[in-house]
């Protein structure tokens, strides 16, 4: 992994920044706080289960999940890849979850908006779906 990479963020604001995320490297953007990061990290962030979310979280999250499809205006987002420059397709995560996210189709990475992070977060460790 190089720490030379200038990616820009996907909605035009500048470069995003390297962080860590519960142990794991991901590319922050300061302005939108959007968030670019590998497939394989998502996974470990999902797993790793450090932050403990609120009974208030949860409640404001987990009712906009569980939903199939993909709303037209997020099909309409025309966002590029950082380290490719391809158009990113707008997919269901896990097909249910109703979180829309964007992935590279040559796999460099996974696009999420601001919050997007704690919502698959809070959907996945809701007991329901742990397992899906
Ligand atoms: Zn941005
Ligand atoms: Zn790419």
């Amino acid at each position: 992994m190089t720490t030379e990479k200038t990616l820009r963020c996907v909605n035009s604001c500048g470069f995003l920044n390297s962080n860590q995320y519960e142990g794991v490297e991901v590319e922050v953007c300061p302005q939108c706080k959007g968030i670019w990061l590998s497939f394989d990290n998502l996974n470990q962030i999902i797993r790793t289960q450090r932050r403990v979310w609120t009974e208030t979280q949860k409640a404001e999250i987990l009712p906009q999940t569980g939903k199939t499809g993909v709303p037209q205006e997020e099909l309409e987002q025309h966002r590029d890849c950082p380290e490719c420059g391809e158009l990113m397709p707008a997919f269901n995560y896990q097909y249910s979850s109703g979180i829309i996210i964007n992935k590279c189709k040559h796999n460099h990475g996974l696009w999420l908006d601001r919050g997007e992070l704690n919502k698959i977060q809070i959907y996945k460790e809701a007991p329901n779906n742990f397992n899906v």
